[in-house]
């Protein structure tokens, strides 16, 4: 699967001023992105520290060559999509070449340092067209506390622990961190009243999910099994899958989500390779004694011994009383990958058993991912108990739901002893009216 190798070494440094110890972008991290800057077209960059690497200007340069200028040539465009389609093996060779290139005692640091550009007077796109978006809803606490909320005797409904639960989403609607996401309007029922009412959504809410971008596509009709899962997987992000509760409530039975949800979904836009996340991978953990096993077309001895990540994820909260009183970001929660009950490769394996095919840049999201901890909520209808116990805030500000003017920001961290942590760069958003 994922092996560790020399680009995971902590002790490699980088030439590349700021790089080094960098919180998100160290060497041993290089996600690929798309970006523009001032006055330049949409092209793919690799996030080193505080700069990108522009990749087609660095082809032209010749400083690739054999399977990594293969790789180099497919992210050439204005979209991620063949980069995405390509095997790991061609993937992580270009991987290889950018750590090189990169590295301390670089010969070529120079010509090199020519295609570098300052993030912060870049502006960073989606990385890829998301042809097709499917939210799942892997995070075993937060369905626990939500179906707390419903069936108090008996939050798991009984398919749970079987069956990798999901819904096909909206991807017209993804959009990159910093872009405000709009309140939306909508038909809900107030629980006092008889008759459902049309107006701005009243209990907006977040989700912190893990995203997961598809790398090669299937066939129509050709199930991908669960030990070739890991070959179609094309990388990660973290994505705050927005949820109006009030709309979601009156609509969603018999078919599941629909306006609550395809408003708008935020993502990190710098795609974290696979091969960058080797070091954070863990045993599949949340399966305890007594949970049934898996079906055999969800079972890999490889899978359950690698395929879940131990990521640290945050969310945090900037409200307009904060920011006036120049207060710091209120931290919500903190939360863990490894509360996924499913695998990324067992929820490709799942989409794809009945013949759907998956399409590089398919986009798939984990669901919300809260811990078993009340400081481990995934969203405010878990933190605030569907707004009956409202958060206070260091400002004297009360929030039950979001309200306009309110920023999101989602934070991810891969934290090993003995390896150099990496982030996934910035989620947020704010919410305006
Ligand atoms: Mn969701």
């Amino acid at each position: 699967m994922f092996e560790l190798d020399p680009t995971h070494d902590a002790s490699l440094r980088s030439w590349v001023p700021g790089a080094n110890g960098h919180r998100d972008f160290p060497i041993q991290n290089l996600p690929i992105g798309i970006f523009s800057s001032a006055a330049g077209t949409q092209r793919a960059g690799v996030a080193i520290g505080d700069q990108i690497l522009d990749i087609p200007a660095t082809l032209t340069a010749g400083f690739f060559s054999g399977i990594a200028r293969l790789a180099a040539e497919t992210a050439s465009g204005s979209s991620l999509n063949a980069f995405l389609g390509l095997d790991p093996e061609v993937r992580n060779a270009f991987r290889h070449r950018l750590s090189e290139l990169l590295q301390t005692n670089q010969p070529d640091q120079d010509k090199l340092t020519r295609h570098l550009h300052d993030s912060t007077s870049c502006q960073l796109h989606l990385p890829a067209v998301i042809g097709d978006y499917t939210d799942f809803y892997t995070g075993i606490h937060h369905a626990e506390n939500v179906g707390k909320q419903f069936r108090p005797d008996n939050p798991l409904l009984p398919n749970y622990k079987h069956v990798p639960i999901g819904y096909h989403g909206r991807s017209s609607s993804i959009v990159p961190s910093g872009i405000p996401i709009r309140r939306p309007q909508g038909q809900y029922k107030a629980p006092d009243k008889e008759e459902p009412s049309f107006g701005p959504s009243q209990r907006l809410d977040y989700e912190l999910e893990l995203g997961i971008w598809i790398g090669k596509g299937n066939e129509l009709g050709q199930a991908i099994p669960i030990d070739q899962a890991w070959r179609y997987l094309g990388g990660f992000c973290l994505m705050n899958d927005w949820s109006a509760r009030d709309i979601q409530a009156w609509e969603y039975q018999p078919l599941g989500p629909f306006l609550a949800k395809n408003f708008s979904t935020t993502i990190s836009p710098w795609i974290i390779l696979p091969e960058a996340l080797a070091p954070f991978r863990i045993a599949q953990p949340s399966r305890t004694p007594g949970d049934p096993s898996p079906l055999p077309y969800l079972q890999s001895p490889s899978d359950q011994k690698q395929g879940a990540f131990d990521i640290r994820l945050e969310i945090f909260l900037v409200t307009p009383g904060l920011k006036s009183k120049k207060l710091s970001p209120y931290r919500l929660a903190q939360s863990n990958t490894r509360y996924m009950y499913w695998t990324a490769s067992q929820l490709i394996t799942h989409h794809t058993c009945g013949g759907c095919n998956l399409r590089s840049g398919d986009l798939i999201a984990s669901g919300t991912l809260s811990g078993p901890d009340a400081t481990e909520c995934g969203s405010l209808l878990e933190t605030t108990l569907g707004g009956q116990k409202p958060i206070l805030l260091p400002s004297g500000e009360e929030r039950r739901f979001l309200e306009d003017g309110d920023e999101v920001i989602l934070h991810a961290q891969g934290v090993r002893q003995g390896f150099q942590s990496i982030g996934f760069g910035p989620c947020s958003a704010s919410v305006t009216a």
